[in-house]
């Protein structure tokens, strides 16, 4: 019988376990394997694996710590011998951290505890051994406070309440007079640690745990249930990322930054997260533990000068000031920065990408406790990419693949109206802590945002409890907390904009309402943020579309080179043509008529046609709307002259068009001379028990014919026109909901006999296409018959999904969300294309009409034509283009590069 290996071990530039390993060991206990073994000081530990994670949740903890017992003993022992001290021993005992670590970082989503081991016995021990009676003590109340909160769930009560740990520390430090953590005396804190014992055993009625094993084991299985906590869940399901992979739990030697002015910690990056700029930068604070620099208690300072030198103008600090009370770690410990420096950049070479890094310092001596891929703005890693290639660290293929298409997005974001933003009024300043622009109406706890459509989150500083509401806001601003503070990476990492440490904010929560500049704002107030500068502004602020330029253009342009598929649109205006043909889009995938009937007079026309009992009435009206169509068709045709553009004819049910309430009826009865009586009872008559199965698509060209006449003339007619002032069309005729070949061929003699009339009638010719929408189940398995009268096939796997699940496109909100949260279904299959069931019948679809003609163009037009997984889908049943909406543009395009690169 082969055991299971469940404990790798790491320390003395040995290691069980490297880089490759991250599904087994998590992306941290990974990393911390390949430091050991590229040489990197790391403080000495093991990685329990995720498999056990997932045994975890099997098993139960009784089982699963008989199953760990001897190697987490074993390993112990190993990381006793590297620190040559004891755990459970009272005069030398080895301190532990306990953290977790899934195979891609979840930044604050799960739990760590720090100085594991620490008891009333082994406390005196340190105190001794270091010679360091306070750091001793600071040390166990940080673990009593820690180990309270996430093993044994010590919190607020509510929402507007402190948690009871800060409230002693408050308290404490009021009775003394004192301010700082830092100024708090020996006996001050023993009174701390009797106070935290006293309010775990008043909440939890339960004793904190004395003993060193039982505080290990409570720790490891609390990083277990951390994975499952509803924050972990939301990020998870945020990102994408499986419910099973689970966390692994790494136990490492304490190294500690809290061992007086010698010693400190810090968070560091290779280039800059929010713009991408090559320049090492982070925040460190000395004399603290790692919890402190993010937790935003003690403003961090800069490590190097010349962000020491940038923060201290923005935070409007004097130099003098900057350099007595906040100096930088390149000033203080020179030789500590430029072991740093080198190793970030060893770091950075070996895993060839932006790396977030964790140091300690532990009297004069330099620890890695971490190193990951950086959390990054769009704006970053499309300038770290970039430049990358520019550096030979990494070739052009390596790059694109490196990018999140969906984080493009944020670069396509509005930015402030330039003018707009000159006439503001600036009410305070923070850090500029992720950038962009936003609006909103204040609200200051997270689970109200959702209250609002445009929110602003203010809190005096975030937690991972507010992960969603973060998500739901359109801006964060904190009044506490630096450029790594939990709100400014979880920003960064949403590509939200996010102002953090505006220290001149000050906030009430009691009373829901904040003071700027000496004004006061209550929740539902609106405020505006410039995160890329850090600036909070009184009120709206008017906004602008972004433009492609810059290291984004060369990203769009390597993505060009190194695709197969190329990108087209969903558009049917001139404005959205214009829009999408900017962001590269190589033509009209999708041009929806049914929008052009709404407009002005030409609702009353189609209302007319509607209205109409025989053909002569609806040829009438019909005759009025072709002008109307042609002049829309021509401006369209015109933005995206020398591209194809395939018009769709109309495709929803007739009922659309006509007024449901009585008021609307009543005025189109006015104004088609007609009763209220008569537009009830069409009204009545077009009322269909399912409207998405009803009388829609090609059935009403096939029942009206001349409806499908009177836009092949006007699609016809509008390309003549352009050629004639020397603009080339290229129209893709595409008819809507074809499910039986014999409805394909009737549209297809229609255009094509109404094309030869306009040819004939003007005396000149242009080239076009006639091809339907795959979108009926049907048509996926008869494609090769209908593609005997189709030139090119466009997928509309919206319709597809809805009619290959049974959900109806309209409804589905009811249950889908639900489906969702119990892994009914992994995804939305209107967002994320379903390659298991749709997909069979894409390919399907493809392969049958191309059986037919080998040559025939496919493409997709439904919404999944701009969504990443689904685009690299598209691109291996080899598809010629996929379409999406204007600003999914250039995100389907890095996606078709990606997928063909991956091929
Ligand atoms: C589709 O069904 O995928 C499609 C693009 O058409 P519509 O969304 O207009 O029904
Ligand atoms: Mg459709």
């Amino acid at each position: 019988m082969t055991t299971i290996k469940r404990v790798y071990t790491f320390g003395n530039k040995e290691a069980e376990g490297n880089t490759k390993m991250r599904n087994l060991l998590g992306g941290k206990g990974a990393n911390l394997a390949e430091m050991n073994l590229i040489g990197v000081p790391v403080p000495p530990g093991f990685t329990i694996t995720t498999d056990v994670c997932t045994e975890y949740y099997k098993l139960g903890q009784e089982k699963v710590v008989e199953l760990l017992k001897k190697e987490v003993e074993a390993a112990v022992k190993y990381v006793e011998k590297i620190m040559d001290a004891e755990f459970g021993s009272n005069d030398n005992p080895l301190l532990l951290s306990v953290r977790s670590g899934a195979r891609v970082s979840m930044p604050g989503m799960m739990d760590t505890v720090l100085n594991l081991g620490l008891n009333d016995q082994a406390v005196e021990g340190i105190a001794k051994k270091t010679g360091n009676e306070r750091f001793a003590w600071d040390s166990y109340r940080r673990f009593i406070q820690m180990y309270g909160d996430v093993v044994m769930g010590v919190a607020a009560e509510t929402k507007e309440d402190h948690n009871p740990f800060e409230e002693i520390i408050d308290h404490i430090k009021e009775e003394k007079g004192i301010e700082n953590d830092t100024d708090l005396s020996v006996e001050d804190l023993k009174e701390m640690v009797r106070r935290f014992k006293a309010a775990i055993m008043k909440q939890t009625g339960k004793e904190f745990p004395n003993c060193p094993w039982e505080q290990l084991w409570g720790s490891v299985m609390a990083v277990f249930n951390s994975w499952n906590t509803p924050r972990a869940k939301y990020y998870r399901m945020l990102n994408k990322f499986s419910d099973e992979w689970g966390t692994a739990v790494n136990v490492q030697a304490m190294v500690f930054g809290n061992m007086g002015k010698n010693s400190g910690t810090g968070v560091a990056f290779t280039r800059d997260s929010s713009t991408g700029e090559n320049l090492f930068n982070g925040e460190y604070l000395i004399d603290a533990q790692g919890e402190d620099v993010v937790a935003g208690i003690r403003t961090p300072q800069q490590i190097t000068k010349e962000h020491s030198l940038r923060w201290a103008e923005l935070a409007k600090v004097s130099e003098s000031d900057r350099a007595n009370k906040y100096p930088s770690l390149e000033e203080v410990m020179p030789e500590i920065y430029i072991e740093l420096h080198n190793l970030q950049r060893q770091l950075e070479l070996h895993y060839k990408d932006m790396q977030d890094l964790e140091f300690t310092i532990q009297e004069g001596k330099l620890w890695i406790l971490q190193t990951r891929s950086g959390k990054r703005t769009g704006a970053a890693m499309v300038k770290i990419a970039m430049d990358m290639i520019r550096e030979g660290v990494i070739d052009e293929k390596t790059a694109l693949l490196s990018l999140n298409p969906n984080k493009l997005d944020e670069l396509l974001h509005p930015v402030f109206d330039k003018k707009a933003i000159q006439e503001a009024k600036l009410m305070a300043k923070g850090l500029p802590a992720s950038p962009g622009a936003a609006t909103g109406q204040i609200v200051f706890f997270a689970d109200e945002a959702k209250n609002y459509e445009n929110s602003i989150l203010v809190r005096v500083e975030t937690s991972p409890e507010d992960l969603e509401g973060m998500n739901i806001a359109r801006g964060i601003l904190t009044a506490r907390g630096g450029m790594t503070s939990h709100a400014a990476v979880v920003a960064r990492g949403m590509g939200k904009c996010c102002v953090s440490g505006a220290g001149e904010v000050k906030i009430d929560y009691k009373n829901r309402k904040m003071i700027m500049s000496g004004a006061e704002y209550k929740e539902g107030d609106w405020i505006s943020l410039n995160g890329t500068v850090g600036e909070v502004y009184d009120g709206k602020i008017k906004t602008i579309d972004p433009e492609v330029s810059g290291d984004l253009a060369e990203i769009l342009e390597l993505s060009e080179k190194h695709t197969r598929m190329s990108v087209r649109t969903n558009a049917d205006t001139p404005h959205d043509a214009q829009v999408a043909r900017d962001f590269g889009a190589k033509g009209i995938g999708l041009c929806r008529t049914e929008h052009m009937f709404f407009e002005g007079d030409r609702i009353k026309a189609m209302r007319e046609m509607i209205l109409a009992t025989d053909e002569a009435g609806r040829r009438k009206a019909l005759d009025k709307l072709l002008p109307y169509q042609r002049e829309d068709f021509e401006g369209i045709f015109e933005a995206m002259q020398d591209l194809p553009v395939t018009v769709r004819l109309l495709d929803p049910p007739l009922h659309e068009f006509v007024p449901h309430e009585e008021a609307n009826q009543t005025d189109m009865a006015k104004e088609m001379g007609v009763s209220v009586e008569e537009i009830k009872r069409l009204v009545d008559d077009l009322h269909e028990f399912n409207p998405m199965l009803g009388h829609r698509g090609c059935r009403l060209g096939n029942t009206y014919p001349e409806i499908s006449e009177m836009q092949a003339r006007a699609i016809i007619e509008a390309a003549v026109n352009l050629k004639k002032r020397g603009i080339r069309a290229i129209p893709e005729i595409m008819i809507p909901l074809t499910g039986e070949v014999e409805e394909m061929k009737l549209q297809e003699k229609i255009v094509r006999e109404t094309a030869e009339k306009v040819f004939a009638e003007k005396n000149e010719r242009v080239d076009y296409l006639v091809g339907t929408m795959i979108e009926i189940p049907r048509a996926c398995l008869l494609a090769d018959d209908i593609a005997n009268h189709a030139e090119f096939f466009s997928f509309g796997t919206n319709d597809l999904t809805q009619m290959t699940f049974g959900y109806s496109r309209d409804d589905a909100g009811k249950f889908l969300p639900i489906y969702l949260e119990k892994a009914i279904l992994k995804n939305d299959p209107f967002q994320i294309l379903d390659q298991d069931g749709v997909g069979q019948l894409v390919r399907m679809g493809t392969e049958r009409g191309r059986q037919t003609k080998p040559n025939l163009k496919v493409g997709i037009c439904g919404e999944h034509g701009g969504e990443p997984s689904s685009v690299e889908f598209c691109n291996s049943v080899g598809m010629d283009y996929v379409s999406c909406s204007p600003f999914r543009v250039p995100i389907a395009r890095l996606a078709a590069a990606q997928a063909n690169l991956k091929q």
